[in-house]
């Protein structure tokens, strides 16, 4: 087992797609600089590469959100998945947004604001038009009282662990030093100032001029070893401050697998289907008896199970955690969890509106597969990504679960611990919430769009 280094110049904590991503593009950009010395990049990881959420993510990568700012950053993230597909498993099928009329006016805004930036994607309004577009991919479409369609050209989804392994890669090839089985227990301060000088580990300290923190729904944890504030100040939009606001909320993530062989979802060309996304006012009825599931909003997401090849894979909105924060136990993570898992009626209602939406799904609610999937993600107080600077030398990728498809923020990312700000990043800032700078928030039933 490699020994952790008594000092490194950047600490990276988390070997997910940040942690990695980061190192990677610092150790490029410090060998354009004179070179990069062993020991000056070091990823510790408390388990292994990928153990975390970029290692279960439904591997989604797409531009659609209604925040500028979130669909800037990720045309340059969609870039870097472009630059070597191969190596990421990376299948550039597209990204379908298909939606019902109350949300048409805040989709026609991402396409029109997608085409300022040069993001290639096509808008279809009108129920008939839409079904017509629709069918001309699947022929068995269906979805009811459907009035958009948000179709983008790139985007797609790759192999979650696979294409983590390759950013791994990527940033050993750079010069950086990846241990795993090391975990963060706290953090040595200096005598007369707030700056870290040290990252103390289950294997010891390592003293380090700078740490960066990408460790996904583990974030609270290491932000309290930081004594950071739990409570914090924001201004919301209509300008009222409210004081002690809760830091961090957790989030369940609900997906699932419908076992109907690797082929069975195709279009009609025989070739592998954009990334499907539905939401839905039409009422929802079980595929199994019949019964009203909801005649609220809904929406799910679907696409082939590239990972493990069993059939179809995709997931619903998310549901609150509601227990005290300090209840809430990241660990053991994602599938093998045993407290946060999806149940009877995620299934029911997930195989119900993927048969909703094409006739072939119809009857085949029993080929669910019923083993413990989904995952926490641990969301900032607006649901949008944190990328600042703490403690002076700390920097932070609080992505509040939005960031399997992010590959490029730890470009970004290690431009910034270069001295150079990035205009991408500035927007998510954590003065935004004293400021009253949040995103604007969508009529998206999906706390992420
Ligand atoms: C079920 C699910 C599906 C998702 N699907 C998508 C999707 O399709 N598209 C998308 O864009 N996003 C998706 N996401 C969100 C995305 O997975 C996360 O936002 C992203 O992977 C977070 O990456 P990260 O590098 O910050 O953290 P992680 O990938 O979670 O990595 C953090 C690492 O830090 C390590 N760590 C934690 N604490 C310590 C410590 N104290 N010491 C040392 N190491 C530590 C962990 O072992 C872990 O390996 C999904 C999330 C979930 C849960």
């Amino acid at each position: 087992m490699t020994k952790i280094p008594n000092k490194a110049k950047y600490v990276v904590i988390g070997a997910g797609v940040h942690g990695l991503s980061t190192a990677w593009h610092l150790g490029e950009k410090l060998k354009k600089n004179g070179g990069v010395k062993e020991n000056d990049i070091v990823v510790i990881d408390k388990s292994s590469v990928a153990a975390g959420a970029s290692g279960i993510a439904c591997g989604v990568v797409r531009n659609n959100y209604f925040q500028p700012a979130m669909r800037e950053l990720m045309a340059h993230s969609v870039e870097l998945w472009e630059s070597d597909p191969k190596l990421w498993s990376y299948e550039s099928v597209g990204y379908l947004q298909i939606s019902p009329e109350s949300m048409r006016k805040d989709v026609e805004t991402i396409y029109e604001q997608q085409q300022n930036i040069g993001y290639e994607s096509e808008f279809i309004v009108g129920e008939k038009e839409c079904t017509k577009y629709m069918k001309k991919i699947f022929s068995d479409w269906q979805a009811k009282d459907i009035t958009n369609i948000l179709h983008e050209k790139r985007g797609g989804y790759s192999k979650n662990k696979v294409a983590i392994k390759g950013v791994a890669k990527k940033a050993e090839a750079a010069g950086a030093k990846i241990i795993t089985g090391v975990e963060v227990t706290g953090f040595k301060r200096g005598s007369n100032s707030n700056a870290i000088t040290g990252v103390e580990t289950s294997k010891g300290l390592i003293e380090c001029d700078q740490v960066i923190v990408g460790v996904g729904p583990w974030v609270r944890s290491i932000w309290n070893m930081l004594e950071l504030s739990n409570k914090i100040e924001i201004k919301d939009e209509k300008g009222k401050t409210h004081k002690d606001f809760p830091m961090w909320k957790y989030w369940f993530l609900q997906e699932g697998v419908m076992k109907v062989g690797m082929d069975y979802f195709k279009t009609d060309s025989g070739e592998m289907p954009p990334l499907v996304h539905v939401d839905s006012d039409a009422p929802l009825y079980s595929d199994k008896d019949g019964s009203l599931i909801t005649d609220k909003m809904w929406g799910i997401y679907y696409k082939p199970d590239i990972c493990e090849s069993l059939g179809v894979q995709g997931g619903a909105a998310p549901y609150k955690v509601h227990k005290p924060l300090d209840e809430v136990k990241v660990d053991p993570y994602g599938t093998a969890s045993k407290e946060y898992q999806t149940d009877e009626k995620f299934a029911d209602m997930w195989s119900s509106a993927l048969a909703h939406c094409q006739k072939r799904f119809e009857g085949k609610s029993n080929l669910y597969n019923r083993v413990p999937s989904g995952g926490l993600g641990c969301f900032t107080p607006d649901s949008f990504p944190i990328f600042d600077r703490f403690c002076e030398n700390v920097y932070i990728i609080a992505d509040s679960n939005h960031g399997y498809k992010m590959l490029g923020v730890g470009q970004l990312v290690a431009d910034e611990i270069l001295g150079q700000e990035s205009k991408l990043l500035k927007p998510f800032r954590f003065n935004r919430y004293v400021k009253g700078e949040l995103h604007p928030s969508s009529h998206s039933p999906f706390p992420w769009s």
